[in-house]
């Protein structure tokens, strides 16, 4: 986005204002299916659960993945206004419910929809034999999540070795086991991490389906990284080392699923916010916005992304400190931010925004998240 075109939409719809370019999300989206052919995209709403981005996915083709029954239907709602007649079809293919625990009443609620769900544990297996044995079954599996800027193997994944045993339990408890997921880890760098996930679960679907299971997917999960600044290599680079490990490593004629969350919406929001305090003090420039890390830039302390604030106003830059707009100090969106000389009420910018930030903004201190437009829908 033209920086003229923000100051523009800042000054006339307000701050703090989160604008959402429809075009780069498109234009993104087809550069995942251009570089990864085989594997369908099931976009992982917690990203950024603004519904315009799931309809905006879901006319170019995109599956979703959801993680809670208030993610469920933001896409199952939107879903079935866009595609009247398709309702039957969709669900299978079109969600995959990817927490691999899920509360008894979410269980009960999704069992009519006889959706995809992921699970890593035998206590899993059992509550979903007794309420959701609909479903179709894919294991979650322990990767290694080395250098992933955000970790997640601490959290879920069944180890290895007890993998294909749980699969015949679940199995042999009448369910319908499909496949084997993974998640290498959050803005994941190290493309390392792929490579070992991959094989690591080929050897199990092989062992699996020797077992006598008949597995048929496998879902490399999320994590690729969104291009934040330079260190990051291009995502073709990537999606060759994913494609020519596939292609060895599987038979031909199964399904291959991803969940891209961050590399999907990270690039395609712009928040624009205003100074609305200003002092030096120890010899250094403090700024403070109206928007901070209970809002927008929660990505800083939640998602570990050194989000930094960009001025539009020209002129040497010397290191300041930004803060947000509440009482409380851990609201730092930075402490080395170079800008140049600011005015109260000039206006700042923050590009590739769009992941892990509106999702998880609150209404901490009586300001509210930061109003949502959206550009080229
Ligand atoms: C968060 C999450 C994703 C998305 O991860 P990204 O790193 O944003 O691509 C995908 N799958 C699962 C199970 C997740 O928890």
């Amino acid at each position: 986005m033209k920086k003229s075109q923000l100051l523009r939409l800042g000054r006339k719809y307000g701050t703090p204002l989160f604008i959402i370019d429809h075009k780069v999300l498109r234009e993104t989206y087809l550069q995942f299916k251009k570089h990864l052919p085989r594997v369908q995209a099931y976009y992982a709403v917690k990203a950024n659960p603004h519904p315009e981005i799931v309809k905006t996915l879901y006319k170019l083709g995109a599956s979703f993945d959801v993680a809670s029954m208030p993610e469920f239907e933001i896409v199952h709602d939107n879903i079935k206004r866009l595609s009247a007649k398709k309702r039957q079809e969709f669900i299978w293919d079109k969600i995959i419910y990817a927490n691999p625990i899920k509360a008894i009443e979410t269980l009960e609620e999704l069992d009519q929809y006889k959706i995809l769900l992921t699970f890593d544990n035998i206590e899993e297996v059992k509550k979903i034999k007794k309420h959701a044995p609909h479903s179709g079954l894919v294991l979650r599996l322990q990767v290694p999540n080395t250098g992933s800027v955000v970790e997640l193997s601490s959290k879920f994944g069944c180890p290895p070795g007890e993998a294909v045993d749980l699969m015949l339990a679940a199995s042999n408890a009448g369910l319908g086991v499909e496949g084997i997921s993974f998640h290498v880890g959050s803005q994941c760098t190290n493309f390392e991490n792929y490579v070992q996930a991959l094989h690591l679960a080929a050897g199990i679907f092989n062992e699996a389906n020797s077992r006598g299971l008949n597995l048929k997917l496998i879902d490399i999960g999320g994590g690729f990284p969104a291009p934040y600044d330079n260190q990051v290599k291009p995502f073709r680079e990537l999606a060759r080392k994913i494609n020519s490990e596939i292609d060895r490593l599987f038979p031909k004629d199964i399904e291959i699923l991803a969940e891209p969350g961050r590399f999907l919406c990270a690039t395609c929001a712009t928040l624009v916010a205003k100074v609305i305090g200003k002092a030096d003090r120890n010899g250094k420039r403090l700024y403070y916005i109206n928007d901070g890390i209970y809002h927008t830039y929660s990505g800083v302390l939640c998602d570990h992304i050194p989000y930094g604030v960009k001025a539009f106003k020209k002129g040497s830059t010397q290191i300041s400190s930004v803060f947000g707009p509440t009482c409380d100090a851990l609201d730092t969106i930075s402490l080395s931010n170079e800008l140049p000389d600011l005015n109260i009420s000039d206006l700042v910018y923050t590009e590739n925004i769009g992941a892990y930030t509106w999702a998880s903004s609150t209404n901490f201190n009586g300001f509210p998240p930061s109003q949502v437009i959206h550009i080229n829908k």
